[in-house]
């Protein structure tokens, strides 16, 4: 039986190889079940039903306990500084992991275009 884990990030294509490769080796599993909309580090309180809904195959039928919301440099669709997006992102995994609930961890991460993961505070 294979092993995944879950992300949320933007669509754009540059950060999901990096973004992949981070979580299958954060978590040790062997697949990572990926829900896209643009700029969502700024918009998960709004959108937190829709992207739940989205995520829920990966938690309830692959069993994924861990879901990674990704920000990223030079983003089309939410385009802020990096200090902006840091925030944006710290509000929105408060609001994805309330609505989760205990079984799933929530991570919060910014990817730089170079590749680079950083992994933010309370991560
Ligand atoms: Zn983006």
């Amino acid at each position: 039986m294979p092993t995944f884990a879950s992300a949320i990030t933007c669509i754009d294509g540059r950060v999901l190889p990096p973004l992949i490769d981070f979580a299958r080796d954060r978590y040790g599993v062997d697949a990572v079940d990926v829900v896209t909309e643009p700029g969502v580090d700024a918009t998960v309180p709004e959108l937190v039903d829709d992207l739940t809904r989205r995520l829920a195959p990966s938690i309830d039928k692959h069993g994924s306990h861990d879901v990674v919301l990704a920000g990223h440099e030079d983003c089309a669709g939410n385009p802020v500084d990096e200090a902006t997006h840091r925030q944006h992102l710290a509000r929105s995994a408060a609001a994805l992991s309330t609505a989760l609930g205990p079984e799933v961890d929530v991570l919060a991460v910014y990817i730089h275009l170079d590749g680079t993961v950083d992994v933010l505070d309370g991560g």
